[in-house]
């Protein structure tokens, strides 16, 4: 069971379909792990149909989504909500969720992982032209990202594994979000692999001590 979920603005977002696709994916590849978030995506989309029914279409307005969200807290939880089918991994390794098995190919363990650094590989899912990134991220067990901040959001969702920052302790499922504000070194839990999916704005900015000075040369 997750512990960290989307916050409530990023999930509305997925219901409403206004979510870009990296966060997309990683909502949806979380609401294979979270029956908490699928309850609450259940309630955003009958309150969403209500709304459909009763409004002109116009854009939503931030009052407009303030007023959604005070509806969201009234409204009586849906006590089961339809899970995933379960997905079962074929090669070796855990099994991926089936949006992210689809986009990549394969899965985890008959991945062609490209090095990034030392002790991090990707699988570049999708990028953007001003350097956003979505992608599969393995840190070997034990091993740590480099210090880095962020240009813009970036959002982590663990598939397999676990990591820990600052900002506390996340295994499967679980989302970690940061921005320009957060620093923070992601060290991957000592005994197993960890894979993620990692959507990013823009390419992070290292931040260590000897790392900052490859930042002309590291689009990481
Ligand atoms: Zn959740």
């Amino acid at each position: 069971m997750s512990t960290h979920h989307p916050d409530d603005a990023l999930l509305l977002d997925y219901a409403a379909g206004a979510a870009a696709q990296g966060p997309a994916l990683l909502v949806a590849t979380h609401l294979t792990f979270c029956p908490h978030c699928r309850r609450n995506l259940a309630a955003m989309e009958q309150v969403g149909a209500a709304l459909m029914e009763t409004l002109a279409p116009q854009p939503v307005s931030a009052d407009a989504r303030q007023r959604v969200m005070a509806m969201l807290e009234d409204e009586p939880r849906i006590e089961s909500a339809a899970a995933p089918s379960p997905v079962t991994a074929i090669t070796g390794g855990p099994a991926l969720p089936r949006a992210v098995r689809e986009l990549v190919g394969a899965e985890i363990g008959a991945l062609a992982w490209q090095p990034v650094l030392s002790g991090v590989d990707q699988i570049l899912i999708d990028q953007t032209p001003d350097g956003g990134r979505t992608r599969l991220m393995r840190i070997r067990a034990g091993r740590a990202v480099p210090r880095h901040t962020h240009r813009g959001t970036e959002l982590v969702c663990v598939l397999d594994g676990g990591f820990s920052d600052v900002s506390g302790h996340y295994g499967p499922g679980d989302v970690a979000a940061a921005d320009d504000a957060v620093d923070h070194q992601p060290t991957a839990d000592a005994d197993r692999d960890c894979i993620c999916l990692a959507v990013t704005e823009a390419p992070v900015r290292l931040t260590g001590r000897f790392w900052r000075l490859l930042n002309p040369f590291v689009r990481f």
